[in-house]
């Protein structure tokens, strides 16, 4: 029988054992990437018009899986979804100072990206129970130099594109999804990704299937498919071909996936079902039992709207236990062996600071040393002060607590590790905030980061 004393405080640890990795690639990958290898054609894209102009086999097989796969009638693939996000906001046409409303909860290329058109990141708030941009805050931030919502389905949950769409209609926007966390699901029928005008997912090591690095671009839009493969693949080649004026102003960038990659991704797709399946059913799991705990909440999600549980968000009262958050998540991971990995880390906290309190919008400098694209539009003067979107600071600061190991191959016994840990820390909340809370009460705020405590994301 171990003892009750918590482990942060020289105790017994719940759990001796790591979490077992992540492993995803196997026979099936090796052998095609050899077969590739074998080929000698790594890559066929050739960046003029003519039959290579949009890749070689492995490229097209991998893009036409997809998107029949999930019911998109274009997919273009592309060596990172950060390159597919840029191409997005290039494809639909944004253009110095055209405002872009964002998630500032989110990676920072969903808003970045914009900058690279001479585009302003305009911050809208999340909603406190989905984590997502909310359509109150969206309204609140249109103007007239308005062009887009850039949409984020943060940790796999889909944001509300029934109203999102709504006002997207009322006031002529586009709409950009970035699904990168979020693949293989659906939002009432509709697969994710193409129900705004363009979108699409991350394919780096961290994301649910993964080809080292690439992202595929979903859209059911003729016209936007194919600028996107202009961006792709030096479309300024393409222009004088086309003579389609309003084609003439496309820089194309190399944004291509190699042969190498698509071999990967295309048997990578065949397992994308089962891993979100296996996901939601320790998410399930951890709906029911993190819910009976008093200072801790979740948001189980609709039948008809999807999750892919790229992580488990779960909301921290620290009043309900009088222990700041970053203490909990520093005891309740103290019951474990240090992890392998981010994706073995029991709790994270906060997610990643708000994205305007990044230099970049702090010092409204993106491009030159004027402040352009901020200063693009004369006597307007953007907010990126702290305090600009108080849910997404709060989240960030006090609620937000994160765990990546609801995912494959662990299973419900290393949920209820979690659990256990977890009760065991409340049962001992007044010995270990007696102990370290006085030497806490003034600690700088340093949060348990699954990025940058092991590995970079
Ligand atoms: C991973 C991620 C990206 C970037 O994708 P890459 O393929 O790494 O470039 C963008 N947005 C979100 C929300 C992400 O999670």
């Amino acid at each position: 029988m171990k003892d009750n004393y918590p482990a942060i405080l020289g105790g017994d640890k719940i759990r001796n054992k790591n979490f077992k990795p992540r492993k995803t690639i196997n026979k099936d990958e090796i052998n095609s990437v050899v077969e590739v290898l074998k080929s000698d054609v790594l890559s066929a894209f050739i960046g003029a018009p003519g039959d290579k102009f949009l890749g070689g086999k492995n490229v097209i097989e991998f893009e036409e899986k997809w998107k029949q796969k999930y019911n998109h009638k274009h997919a273009i693939s592309v060596n990172s979804w950060t390159s597919g996000l840029q191409i997005c906001v290039g494809s639909i046409g944004i253009q110095p100072g055209d405002e872009v409303i964002c998630s500032p909860y989110s990676m920072s290329a969903s808003a970045t990206t914009v900058l690279f058109y001479g585009g302003i990141p305009v911050f809208a708030d999340i909603d406190p129970v989905s984590f997502n941009i909310s359509p109150i805050s969206i309204r609140e931030k249109i103007t007239k130099r308005t062009k887009a919502i850039l949409v984020v389905h943060i940790f796999g949950g889909c944001a509300d594109m029934d109203s999102i769409m709504n006002i997207a209609n009322e006031f002529n926007l586009k709409v950009i999804e970035d699904a990168a966390q979020a693949p293989g699901i659906k939002y009432k029928g509709k697969p994710v990704g193409s129900i705004g005008d363009i979108g699409g997912f991350s394919l780096n090591f961290h994301k649910h299937i993964h080809c080292g690095e690439g992202g595929m671009i979903v859209t059911n839009d003729k016209n936007l498919a194919f600028r996107a493969q202009l961006i792709r693949n030096h479309g300024e080649n393409y222009s004088k071909k086309l003579r389609h004026n309003e084609l003439s102003n496309i820089i194309g960038g190399n944004y291509r996936l190699t042969e190498l990659q698509a071999a990967i991704g295309i048997l990578q797709l065949d397992k994308l079902d089962e891993l979100i399946k296996h996901r939601n059913k320790l998410a399930n799991y951890l709906h029911e039992e993190i819910n009976k705990i008093s200072c801790l909440r979740t948001t189980p999600h609709s039948e008809d709207i999807g999750h892919s549980y790229y992580v488990f968000p779960i909301k921290y009262d620290e009043k309900k236990t009088g222990l700041s958050r970053n203490l909990f998540v520093k005891s309740v991971n103290a019951e474990f062996l240090d992890a392998e990995g981010w994706e073995s880390v029991p709790l994270t906290e906060g997610y990643v600071e708000p994205l305007y309190l990044n230099p970049i919008y702090q010092h409204k400098i993106a491009i030159g040393k004027d402040g352009y694209p901020f200063n693009f539009n004369k006597n307007i003067i953007y907010n990126y002060d702290k305090g600009l979107c108080p849910v997404t600071e709060n989240m960030y600061y006090k609620e937000m607590i994160l765990s990546p190991i609801v995912r494959e191959p662990l299973e419900i016994v290393d949920m209820n590790d979690l659990i256990a840990a977890i009760k065991k820390v409340i049962s001992n909340k007044e010995i270990i905030a007696e102990k370290l809370m006085i030497n806490n009460s003034d600690e700088i705020y340093t949060p348990v980061d699954a990025a940058s405590s092991k590995e970079v994301r």
